[in-house]
């Protein structure tokens, strides 16, 4: 049907990638261009030999020329970005340039300050429309599923909803007392962040970890969570009808943030550049380089994720709660695509977004958030390809 450009070759690009092959009347023809070429063609040489057909290429995706000469020579119908969120404009810049779609799994933030706005790329929207191709923010996960989730919900459950928890569980143990399930400066910047939630159309802003919650998750037990500020309740506050409030939290353990608070004190996690030894260093970016490389986590984290959203809103007049949720064993996936749980949950995704864009089913020139879309056909896709979704109206609730 398609061919689609992939875009880095890291914990999630590796997951995609293994599901574009295992839907291959889609994907036809993919195109892995990363910054290390040769992390792209260990790819190729594992997946090939089955209907996708499979070329690499090396890239530095904060150049805009060379993405340009990239797309003009591969010519695909889609790009999907699975570099860093500091790539999502040079990428987005080349796509406007030679008309092909677009797909994310985070939105884009400056170098210098961890700021997860949609400001910057909903800036795009008026150029995409008029150059007649969708840019899909979004698509893995949280957010991604999330955003499908919420869509699901009101489309077949409720006339307004009022209250959305999005609760991200991940009750796997690597056996390290610190390590990140993904790229570590991101995940850092994320949680060493302020937390914050919307309600009646404001944002609240906590100090980080400020919020903490005990839930009882399906399929794994009671576990300490705290509110996060996270990119689709930006999103999710304008798309959904309703919206008085809309929080996001995340499970830790003790280890994670004893390890974090102490790096933190010690000045590990700046993202202030300082200079060592005559040299310009970033004390993050070097943190990274000590840390464990999320993707040796694979074979190492045991356990499940749970990730879903917790509905409190209205339906014919009456009062309405409705969970969505999937959980996901770090050990299967590792079975099935030799990743863990946290890169397997936003490349499935990844993947199916791009693959709503390449069949046509999801249509609509412009830059658009992912609950925008009609959330029946990816909601399918989710039961097909790996991430099968539950669901309870009597969940627990979060206070
Ligand atoms: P990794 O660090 O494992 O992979 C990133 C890849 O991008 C690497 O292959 C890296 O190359 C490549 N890359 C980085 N900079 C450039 C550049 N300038 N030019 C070309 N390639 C580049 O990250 P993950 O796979 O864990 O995460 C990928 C994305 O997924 C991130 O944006 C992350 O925020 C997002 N994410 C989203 C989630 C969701 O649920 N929505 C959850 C988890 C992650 P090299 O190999 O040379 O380092």
């Amino acid at each position: 049907m398609g061919k689609a450009l992939i875009i880095g070759a890291g914990g999630v690009a590796s997951v995609c990638i293994h599901k574009c092959c295992q839907n291959p009347d889609v994907f036809e023809e993919i195109c892995i261009a990363s910054r290390t070429k040769s992390k792209c063609d260990a790819l190729k040489e594992k997946l090939d030999g089955g209907k996708t057909k499979i070329s690499t290429a090396q890239v530095n995706a904060d150049n805009v020329n060379e993405l340009i000469t990239l797309i003009n020579n591969f010519k695909p119908d889609v790009v999907i970005n699975l570099a860093l969120p500091y790539q999502d404009l040079t990428i987005m810049d080349a796509c406007l340039a030679t008309k092909v779609n677009y797909v994310d799994t985070a939105n884009y933030e400056p170098l210098d300050t961890a700021k997860f706005e949609y400001k910057w790329q909903w800036a795009y929207r008026e150029r995409f429309e008029k150059a007649g191709i969708t840019a899909l923010l979004g698509s893995g996960f949280d957010p991604g599923v999330t955003g499908v989730f919420s869509a699901y919900a009101m489309k077949h459950h409720f006339d307004e909803i009022n209250y959305i928890d999005i609760l991200d569980c991940n009750a796997g143990d690597h056996g390290y007392p610190f390590a990140t399930n993904f790229n570590p400066e991101i995940n850092i910047r994320e949680v060493s962040a302020k937390g914050s939630y919307i309600e009646n159309g404001k944002w609240i802003e906590t100090e980080p970890m400020e919020i903490k919650r005990v839930y009882n998750f399906p399929e794994i037990g009671e576990k300490d969570m705290y509110l996060l500020h996270h990119e689709e309740l930006e999103s999710l506050a304008l798309n959904i009808k309703g919206i008085k409030r809309i929080r996001f939290f995340m499970t830790f353990g003790q280890s994670y943030l004893t390890h974090l608070k102490c790096l933190e004190n010690v000045g590990m996690t700046s993202i202030e550049t300082i200079e060592f030894e005559g040299k310009q260093i970033v004390p993050l970016q070097f943190l990274k380089a000590v840390l464990p490389d999320p993707a040796s986590l694979g074979p190492r984290t045991k356990g499940k994720t749970n990730i879903g959203c917790i509905f409190i809103g209205k339906k014919d007049g009456k009062n309405k709660t409705y969970y969505l949720y999937n959980v996901c064993d770090h050990q299967e996936c590792y079975k099935e695509v030799g990743s863990q749980a946290v890169s397997y949950t936003t490349g499935v995704p990844a993947m199916i977004g791009a693959a709503m864009l390449l069949t046509g089913k999801w249509n609509k020139p412009g830059v658009h958030n992912i609950e925008e879309f009609d959330p029946d056909p990816f909601m399918d896709a989710l039961n097909k390809f790996g991430l099968p979704w539950q669901e309870s109206f009597n969940p627990d609730l979060v206070d």
